[in-house]
């Protein structure tokens, strides 16, 4: 007996999954809600993520339209260079970090043709002794699988099977402005924090920018367009104009920025993996690597289980995943408590702290996140 094997979601961490599962030979159904992705806003992949892609088969030059990301500059609301990573040197023999849009990673990253995809909304699931039934929107009766993958994105609806108090606002932006626009001329990766806001801007290709706005010390970002103009109000140029820029003729979108806090993973032959599962403040930008991750491990994990013994895989990966998230976890806790110092205290501390909490962040994510994904 093979098993069949549900993957609810069609995200990142879904696609690496079932990428995952076809290289053992095995596939799987996929149900993903929505009909097509567009473009999307950008995406930065530090080196892990990068290594965890080509680990899925996906090379460097799959994700070429984007911009490698060399450089880190963090500066104050006036501009003042407070420090400055050399991103490549960090990761030169990991993957080279790179900001691509989001629609383009998913592009790089196809569903393999073991997978059988279904265009519908998984809306509950409950494990039973011998798999997991789902509930799917217009289907006349629940849908029995043996092992179902929640990969669900941050507002997963599988994750109510685990439990049903898990999202918390990110401590240090409750929402958050993105947008793409004309490039500014900004030429690295650059941060501009403010008292009460923050600025990000990376190129992303073509001629254009990703930016990212969002508040320093917890609370909301206003969702009315006027909030992301005034806040922009007596940043530097490169960041006035982008926005300008933005508001104009480029691409918006407002959203919360939640985080999922979870005591389990994992409920019988159910098992959540990247944001249905752990979701994080993008702080450290390893929502995707950490998605991807999980991938590489569940999937090798699931494929060399055998069936009768499927019960046991979802303890077996949290206890190879969790240590790894939580120290992502604490290192965007520790960088939001700097975030939120008092602007002047923040600025004196930054250029010995800051440098201190990037490698003391990345350091440990250079290593192999678990030898069954070397
Ligand atoms: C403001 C912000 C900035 C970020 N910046 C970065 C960054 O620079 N770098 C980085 O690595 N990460 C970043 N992240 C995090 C990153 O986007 C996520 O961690 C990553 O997308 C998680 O992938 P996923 O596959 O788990 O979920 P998702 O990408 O959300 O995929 C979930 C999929 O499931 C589908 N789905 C959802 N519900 C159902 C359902 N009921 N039935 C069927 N299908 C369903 C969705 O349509 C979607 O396709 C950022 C996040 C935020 C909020």
């Amino acid at each position: 007996m093979t098993g069949s094997v549900l993957v609810v979601g069609s995200g990142i961490a879904g696609r690496a999954v079932a990428r995952v599962l076809a290289r053992h030979g095995r596939g799987c159904t996929v149900i993903e809600r929505r009909e097509s992705v567009g473009r999307g806003m950008g995406v930065n992949l530090p080196g892990n993520a990068v290594r965890a892609l080509a680990e899925l088969g996906v090379p460097d030059r799959a994700l070429a339209g984007g911009v490698p990301v060399r450089r880190r500059e963090y500066r104050n609301r006036r501009g003042r260079l407070l420090f400055a990573v050399d991103d490549d040197r960090f990761w030169h023999d990991v993957g080279r970090p790179v900001c691509v849009r989001h629609g383009a990673l998913l592009d790089a990253l196809p569903l393999p043709g073991a997978a059988e995809l279904e265009r519908a909304r998984a809306v509950a699931a409950r494990p039973t002794p011998t798999g997991v039934d789902v509930d799917v929107e217009g289907a006349p009766s629940p849908r029995h699988f043996d092992f179902v993958i929640g990969a669900d994105g941050v507002n997963s609806a599988m994750r109510e099977a685990v439990d049903t108090d898990a999202l918390r606002p990110s401590s240090m932006t409750g929402s958050s402005w993105r947008f793409v626009a004309a490039d500014p001329g900004v030429d690295c990766w650059t941060a501009w924090a403010g008292r009460d806001e923050t600025f990000l801007l990376i190129p992303v290709g073509a001629g254009l920018v990703y930016g990212y706005a969002a508040r320093t010390r917890g609370g909301s970002t206003g969702s009315d367009r006027s909030w992301l103009a005034q806040a922009a109000e007596g940043f530097p140029e490169p960041v006035t104009a982008a926005v300008a820029q933005a508001l104009q003729a480029g691409e918006l979108h407002h959203a919360p920025v939640d985080e999922v806090h979870l005591d389990h993973w994992h409920h019988g032959r159910l098992v959540l993996v990247g944001d249905a599962a752990h979701a994080t403040g993008p702080v450290w930008a390893q929502g995707v690597a950490m998605a991807l991750e999980d991938a590489l491990v569940l999937g090798d994990l699931l494929a060399r289980t055998p069936v009768e013994h499927w019960s046991g895989v979802g303890p077996e990966f949290e206890r190879l995943r969790r240590p790894r998230v939580e120290h992502v976890r604490s290192a965007t806790d520790k960088m939001s408590r700097l975030a939120a110092l008092p602007a002047w205290l923040r600025d004196a501390s930054a250029p010995v702290l800051g440098p201190r909490n990037y490698r003391a962040a990345y350091a440990p994510l250079r290593e192999v996140s678990h030898p069954a994904a070397a």
